[in-house]
């Protein structure tokens, strides 16, 4: 590349550090800090197309793309994902040399270009032809029924991982963003847990979450990188998966480029005594705070603390939030709900008093409240080498080596309850945690028992919003072609890998763009989905 085309070796080596880990499906990648968006689909051509849900502005075909039997198929799939008007142009093929493929354009509503007779050219034009059928185009052929949102005011309620993720993906594509909290700072919910992992979940069978989750830690990644200081904020460290009881078995794909199956893994020799497991090369330490507060800082939003919204109100073309007391605390076009377990309790109240609302009770997720708890302390120094170099997970987690304030500190979670049961004691959450890390790190656990027993060591606790089926719920909540209510909640224990994927989903949906997940997959996650 750096000896054909020079100019292009920097964007190549930027595209290079993300070309990992492309299984089949779709890819997307951020450029140019997300003003460049690539989706990459890998794949049987006929099936990627189908699971496209979006309107082109341009079709481009280029030779080796040669009429074949399959040819009317593609072409039917392709004219799905076009509008009246999308333009169409042919590399290297000349219709006019292949009656049947100019044939079965015309049969899918493809026209060529009029001919311009200033240049003298007789035949029509079409390398520079567009999708103009001569029939009426159904408004639900894509199967969804949004079309591009003109781009506008949004307030988005929640300035956590969610909301703020929401806030960055429409500003950037030129929206006024306001993002109202109830809490006096961004990230006071869930999204204040100190450190979290992103490492993308694996089965044997490739489930649904595995794959939405190798689809998360991509683009989380590339915000991280994008946003964070390197050491500070984050760590591409690689993280450990132990396979902690039972007989491991191998994931059916690898998730990215590094992970590996070892029986004794490839990691550094002091820890291979620690058993069979999976090492996420990419697999990264992430301080939740920072990204939400680094997401907030794009222009185009503006974050508005002391703001609970109780009720949210029609007002001829906008939407008003209302507190408690009646006021009015924003005005926008559209309105994310994006405040976790606060947006289904919100949703359910208003159910009844909007009609824009009824289809809520029947058809949102259910979800619950689960609760959870961080141990942590500071290193001494020198680091105990009891220690590992690098995250390890698999029964709860630890992070060995997390700079904060003062120095350097390990942070081992994370106990679950859900939030129906009386609230557990720190002290027996604390219990928990040393149990996991038995499990985890027998070792360790054995240098960390006295400080577990002793209670010395500091917590950090928060409830996360879960569904029933563990993924978020995104997308429109009124049914209408212009939805103007959307959601963005129940990231679960997973909103380091979820977050900007979900951002990315909503602001495809409400741009009509191309998605960043196969259409069946992001089905999955619609918020109306129950
Ligand atoms: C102990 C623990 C460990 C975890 N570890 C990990 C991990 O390692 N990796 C990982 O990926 N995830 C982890 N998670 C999960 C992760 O923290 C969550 O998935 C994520 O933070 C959820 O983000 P959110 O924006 O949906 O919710 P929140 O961060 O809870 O944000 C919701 C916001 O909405 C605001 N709000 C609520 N109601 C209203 C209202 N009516 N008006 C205005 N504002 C309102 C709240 O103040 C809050 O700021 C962990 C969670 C816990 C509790």
């Amino acid at each position: 590349m750096e000896q054909s085309s020079p100019q292009l070796a920097e964007l190549a080596q930027t595209l290079g550090q993300q070309w990992f880990g492309l299984l089949p499906g779709f890819h997307r990648f951020l450029l140019d800090h997300g003003q460049v968006v690539l989706t990459l689909c890998v794949g049987n051509t006929m099936g990627l197309l189908q699971a496209q849900q979006f309107q082109a502005d341009a079709v481009e075909l280029s030779a080796p793309f040669t009429p074949t039997a399959e040819m009317p198929w593609l072409l039917k799939a392709l004219a799905r994902c076009c509008r009246r008007g999308t333009a169409l142009r042919l590399h290297g093929l000349q219709p006019a040399n292949h009656p049947a493929l100019r044939g079965t354009l015309v049969q899918f509503g493809f026209r060529a270009a009029p001919n311009d007779s200033a240049s003298g050219h007789a035949a029509p034009d079409w390398v520079h032809g567009q999708f103009d059928p001569p029939w009426a185009l159904k408004n639900t052929r894509q199967g969804f029924a949004t079309s591009a949102l003109p781009i506008e005011r949004c307030a988005v309620i929640g300035a956590g991982l969610a909301g703020a993720s929401v806030a960055a993906a429409l500003a950037r594509r030129g929206w006024q963003v306001r993002v109202l909290d109830q809490a006096g700072a961004p990230a006071t919910g869930a999204s204040g847990l100190p450190v979290g992992l992103v490492v993308p979940h694996v089965s044997s069978d490739d489930c649904v979450l595995s794959r939405l989750s190798r689809a998360g830690v991509r683009m989380m990644l590339q915000n991280a990188r994008d946003l964070l200081t390197l050491g500070k904020d984050w760590a591409p460290s690689g993280v450990l998966e132990r396979q902690v009881g039972g007989t491991p078995k191998p994931p059916a794909v690898w998730p990215q480029a590094g992970t590996q199956w070892t029986d004794k893994f490839s990691v550094p020799k002091a820890h291979q005594q620690l058993g069979a497991g999976l090492w996420h090369h990419q697999g990264a330490w992430i301080k939740p705070a920072s990204l939400v507060n680094a997401w907030l800082d794009q222009p185009g939003i503006t974050f508005q603390p002391h703001a609970k919204v109780a009720n949210v109100r029609r007002n001829g073309a906008d939407w008003e939030l209302l507190d408690a007391l009646g006021n009015v605390l924003c005005v926008a076009e559209r309105v994310v709900f994006a405040n976790a377990s606060g947006a289904f309790d919100l949703l359910y109240k208003l159910q009844h008093s909007s009609k824009y609302l009824q289809w809520v009770d029947a058809h949102l997720p259910t979800t619950h409240g689960m609760r959870g708890m961080l141990s942590w302390q500071m290193h001494p120094s020198p680091i105990d080498a009891s220690f590992p170099a690098f995250p390890v997970n698999g029964a709860g987690s630890m992070v060995p080596g997390v700079p904060i304030a003062d120095g350097l500190a390990w942070f081992m979670g994370s106990s679950y309850q859900p939030d129906s049961q009386a609230e557990r004691s720190d002290l027996d959450n604390q219990a928990i945690n040393f149990e996991h890390l038995q499990k985890l790190l027998p070792h360790l656990a054995q240098h960390l028992a006295a400080e577990f027993s002793a209670n010395t060591l500091h917590h950090w606790k928060n409830t996360r919003c879960v569904t029933k089926d563990r993924l978020p719920a995104v997308g429109p909540l009124d049914v209408s072609e212009q939805p103007s209510l959307w959601l963005c909640a129940g990231m679960g224990s997973r909103g380091l890998s979820f977050s900007v994927l979900c951002a990315e989903l909503l602001a495809a949906r409400m741009g009509a763009e191309p998605w960043p997940l196969e259409a069946k997959l992001a089905r999955s996650l619609y918020a109306l989905r129950a």
